[in-house]
């Protein structure tokens, strides 16, 4: 059983700099606010383009020596790192749950999740072989050696305020890069608590760094622009993301990007449908409906269209919706109030063109930012729910006829993250995976995520791949030397 500390000894209100808890040069200060309730957590540094200079000229400092150690020291550190993570799992999902409202359970998972990228990467450390290539010419040999690519930064969401660091910062440190961390302003605490658990694990100053801010733009301009950053890494809004590649070209950075989604979710007629409920509940819920892989768009035939939205009606309104730190609850708050405002806005959209809401469709009785989970029917493709992620507990339930359509109504869409179909038929199923332009697929499966695998998308959803021995390449250089005269 994982022992948990007290809080306290994880709740840090400085900014981690070069192995330092320090504070913003103007030493300007923000609250972090709990959704479930409006009340302050703690105040963090509110950082300033100058602050996050300083800490990309430390991490430039440490990748000096860093980029320099063998493989299985970096291994050997990563490792203890994730078992501290492990050990203090209990106290850090309490923390997030109470900076961004997702249930306690949920938190857990998230936090053995998020873990789980620091031991792959313990372990992948090592395997970031070279090649020996046939040369042309008996006089010489051609190698292959990856090298780390520099300094990194990661600019990360609030929605995952672990994993999604963890998933960017375990490959690059890893590999012999360092990085600078900007959080998301609403979750700034768990991110610190993962610093304190990295120096406890013997990183060195200066390899991982936190910089606290209440807004993304001026840090996030620096660490998009400054020469010394060779990499950019970024889980957020396709807008941002956008921006950010616009910045990093100016300098030519590597860039990975995790943006939007507009998840399909597609039940056949031929599916089991006990497993599409199942499969939909968790896919759509997870996190009250504010992850970029939760189904966005359920597109179900025709002839179990009824069955299917009676059935996910029943199971969504019977959901425990409450503050996250309370036992059973099932769905926390939404993380703020412009939150609320979008979801509502997209619901009414939906109803003053024709949509039906079979339960829910509006702010909960809780007040504050908690909405009722909701699902609606007669749908159209022009209204806006059809075209924008809602990131919310709602689920508009799309018809189809035939298989074609089915997978036209899936791909109308510029985003190409994960999607979900639910078929017993083995040949459709191979038909229909290929033809998803969805960079991750669930098939008969609504929850995908894992370490072992390639996470990431196409179109405009991003690129790059994170997790799994792909995720590694993403902080290597592949350098090719020639050697003649032999
Ligand atoms: P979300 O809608 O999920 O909050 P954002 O893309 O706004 O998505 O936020 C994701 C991350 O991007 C956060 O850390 C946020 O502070 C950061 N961010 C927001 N605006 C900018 C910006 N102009 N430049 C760099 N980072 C930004």
């Amino acid at each position: 059983m994982p022992t948990s500390l007290p809080q306290e000894s994880l709740l840090k209100e400085h900014c981690y700099i070069d192995g330092h808890w320090a504070d913003a040069i103007s030493e300007r200060r923000y609250p972090v606010v709990n959704p479930a309730n409006g009340d302050v957590l703690a105040e963090v540094p509110d950082c300033s383009a100058q602050d996050t200079e300083q800490a990309v000229e430390k991490a430039h400092q440490a990748f000096l020596t860093w980029s320099n150690t063998t493989s299985k020291h970096r291994s050997q550190i990563l490792r203890k790192w994730f078992d501290l993570i492990i050990e203090h799992q209990q106290a850090i999902a309490e923390l997030m749950t109470q900076e961004c409202g997702k249930p306690l359970f949920e938190s857990l998972g998230e936090v053995n999740y998020g873990a789980s990228f620091v031991e792959w990467f313990s372990e992948e450390a090592k395997r970031a072989y070279g090649d020996i290539i046939p040369a042309p010419f008996a006089d010489r040999k051609i190698l292959v050696q990856k090298q780390p690519v520099g300094v990194c930064s990661a600019i990360t969401p609030w929605n995952f305020p672990l994993a999604m660091i963890t998933r960017k910062c375990a490959p690059a440190i890893a590999s012999g890069c360092t990085v600078v961390v900007k959080p998301a302003e609403a979750t700034p605490l768990t991110a610190l608590a993962l610093a304190e658990l990295a120096e406890r694990a013997g990183l060195p100053s200066g390899v991982f760094n936190v910089v606290t801010a209440s807004h993304g733009k001026d840090v996030g301009e620096v660490l998009s622009t400054h020469p010394l950053i060779r990499k950019i890494s970024f889980t957020g809004s396709t807008g941002v993301g956008k921006l950010l590649l616009k910045q990093s070209a100016e300098s030519v950075k590597r860039v990975s990007m995790e943006l939007g989604g507009n998840a399909p979710f597609i039940v056949f007629d031929d599916a089991d449908m006990d497993k599409a409920i199942e499969g939909a509940m968790v896919s759509k819920y997870r996190n009250t409906g504010q992850t970029c892989v939760c189904a966005n768009r359920f597109i179900v035939h025709e002839d179990v269209y009824e069955t299917f939205t009676q059935r996910l009606a029943e199971r969504s309104a019977a959901l425990v919706v409450g503050n996250g730190m309370d036992e059973g609850v099932q769905q926390g708050p939404l993380i703020n109030m412009a939150a609320v405002e979008k979801v509502d806005s997209l619901v009414k959209d939906a109803v003053s063109k024709g949509g039906k809401v079979l339960t829910g469709g509006q702010p909960h009785e809780l007040g504050g930012t908690f909405y009722q989970p909701t699902v609606l029917t007669q749908l159209s493709r022009d209204m806006k729910i059809a075209q924008e992620e809602i990131f919310g507990p709602v689920c508009p339930v799309f018809k189809f006829r035939t298989e074609e359509e089915a997978i036209e109504i899936a791909n109308d869409t510029p985003y190409g993250l994960a999607a979900y179909f639910y078929s017993n038929d083995q040949s459709r199923v191979w038909r229909v995976a290929s033809k998803l332009d969805y960079g991750m697929i669930g098939i008969n499966e609504g929850i995908i995520s894992t370490e072992l695998a390639p996470f990431g998308g196409m179109k405009e959803s991003g690129m790059g791949r994170e997790g799994s021995k792909y995720g590694l390449d993403e902080y290597l250089e592949v350098k090719y030397l020639c050697m003649g005269g032999l």
